[in-house]
């Protein structure tokens, strides 16, 4: 399990492990605060799911990152070609590879 955090210096999101203080991007001290009360602690994965629409039942390509900054960088590719609408290429984040439960979605 890793620490889902914001930082509140630099928008930095991302897993770190449990009980850190310093922001592992801009390397400041106590700025650091929880993405999502609920979900404080997650698992070192990170599914990264690329719907083509909302209504689409059919089409799906799902990709998996360890890191939430590769799956971001994944999803600015996909717009970037121009294949994907922004709309429409959402980040989830999962937990428990055996039996999966969403924990958040990343929007920014
Ligand atoms: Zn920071």
């Amino acid at each position: 399990m890793k620490d889902f955090i914001k930082c509140t210096n630099c928008g930095f999101i991302g897993l770190v492990t449990m009980g850190t203080e310093i922001c592992p991007n801009c390397k400041i001290s106590g700025v650091l605060a929880w993405v999502d009360e609920k979900h404080q602690e997650v698992s070192n994965t990170i599914w990264f799911e690329v719907f083509e629409s909302f209504e689409d039942t059919g089409t799906r390509t799902l990709e998996t990152f360890d890191t939430i900054q590769e799956a971001k960088a994944y999803r600015d590719y996909l717009i970037d070609s121009g294949k994907y609408q922004k709309e429409n290429v959402l980040i989830d984040i999962w937990e428990n590879v055996n039996n999966p439960k969403r924990v958040a979605d990343v929007t920014t």
